[in-house]
């Protein structure tokens, strides 16, 4: 293990995330001197779910309800929601441990960080982000106790809140431990941090990330236009320093739910060498529901990518099942077999052909 003071970054420091973070808009007030809000409204939103708009994604905002204001701005629709439950994929049921979800037997989701560069209005964590007594140094090491002792755990993803919020030393010392389970043969860091403040992507970040191999990150972008060059700068930090990367994006009524939007945002990603790897169908989380598609947009969408882009740009559209039972990809019905053992399958342009189902 190497320490980074040799290196001298040439493109990142510290101090600028931290300024991008910190000069953020947070509260109602400071809203209101950009944009012609209803400030109680607003502050009644925050009061139950926090706001943090980094000023680098704030600066992305061009005018009121377009796609960044939208998944940043608060809305009173999230106190206003009948629908859905705090904690729809019982993570909480499933958690051995606090802040470890182990649902599935080879990996567990760890969460070593509950603070985030922007609070999305559509997070599947609304129920626990931005409060700073979620995540303890006490939790992390009970995490990592749980991993050391289950054997069949071999695909550790970090996830959070944002794990790249933590700082580089706090976050080396979780994947040095965690590089050192026998059992343990990949880490994944789940971030938007490349879309939401891509200046936190910084050399001694990479050089430092680098030392645990096999390392993929999977990030998160919604829209085209969230990939700047800022954006196109981190993901090649990161490619170069051979760290594959997928995108987890999230289906959003109003945002991307439109075939040709999904379709510009794709292609885009695979130019900054990030290949998608899950388009999700949003969760049943309270406060969120004004953002919820119904599943046939979703399908429409898939329909609408594949044949027709690189099968590189075209990810699964996975269905989180309630009560933590597991994703699920879902797809358009391609083909259906008859009873005479006849299969009728379905081809990008709509045409019908029969195959033998064997
Ligand atoms: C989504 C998820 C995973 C990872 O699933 P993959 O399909 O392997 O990406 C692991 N654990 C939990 C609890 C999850 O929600």
């Amino acid at each position: 293990m190497n320490s980074n003071k040799t290196i001298i970054p040439f493109r990142g420091k510290n101090e600028e995330w931290h300024e991008i973070l910190s000069s953020g808009i947070c509260s109602a007030d400071q809203l209101a001197c950009h944009f012609p809000i209803n400030k109680n409204n607003i502050r009644g939103v925050v009061k139950k779910y926090p706001m943090r708009i980094n000023s680098y994604y704030f600066s992305l905002i061009k005018k009121e309800h377009d796609p960044f204001w939208k998944q940043a701005v608060p809305d009173v629709m999230e106190l206003n929601d009948d629908s859905g439950f705090e904690d729809p994929l019982s993570e909480e049921f499933q958690s051995p441990v606090l802040n470890l979800i182990h649902r599935y037997p080879d990996r567990v989701l760890f969460m070593v960080s509950n603070q985030c560069a922007v609070y999305c209005r559509f997070c599947m964590r609304k129920r626990c982000v931005g409060d700073k007594t979620v995540v303890t140094d006490e939790s992390i090491q009970a995490g990592i106790e749980y991993i050391k002792k289950e054997t069949a755990i071999r695909d550790v993803i970090l996830s959070g809140g944002d794990p790249f919020l933590l700082e580089d030393g706090a976050l080396e010392g979780i994947l040095k431990q965690v590089r050192a389970i026998d059992h343990v043969d990949i880490i994944r860091i789940h971030t938007r941090i490349p879309c939401t403040l891509p200046q936190r992507v910084t050399e001694n970040l990479v050089y430092m990330l680098k030392q645990f191999h096999p390392l993929f990150i999977n990030t998160h972008f919604n829209h085209p236009d969230e990939i700047t060059s800022e954006a196109a700068c981190a993901c090649a930090l990161l490619a170069d320093a051979g760290i594959p990367l997928g995108c987890q994006t999230v289906l959003l009524k109003g945002v991307n739910d439109d075939p040709e939007i999904m379709i510009r945002l794709m292609k885009k990603l695979l130019q900054i060498r990030v290949k998608p790897y899950y388009i999700h169908h949003p969760d049943m989380v309270k406060g969120t529901g004004h953002f919820r598609s119904p599943v046939n947009a979703g399908l429409r969408i898939v329909k609408a990518l594949h044949g027709h882009i690189s099968g590189l740009c075209v990810p699964h559209y996975m269905i989180d099942l309630p009560g933590g039972a597991g994703k699920v990809p879902l797809l358009p019905e391609y083909a259906k077999i008859n009873n005479n053992g006849i299969m009728q399958v379905e081809n990008h342009k709509g045409e019908v052909f029969e195959y033998p189902a064997g």
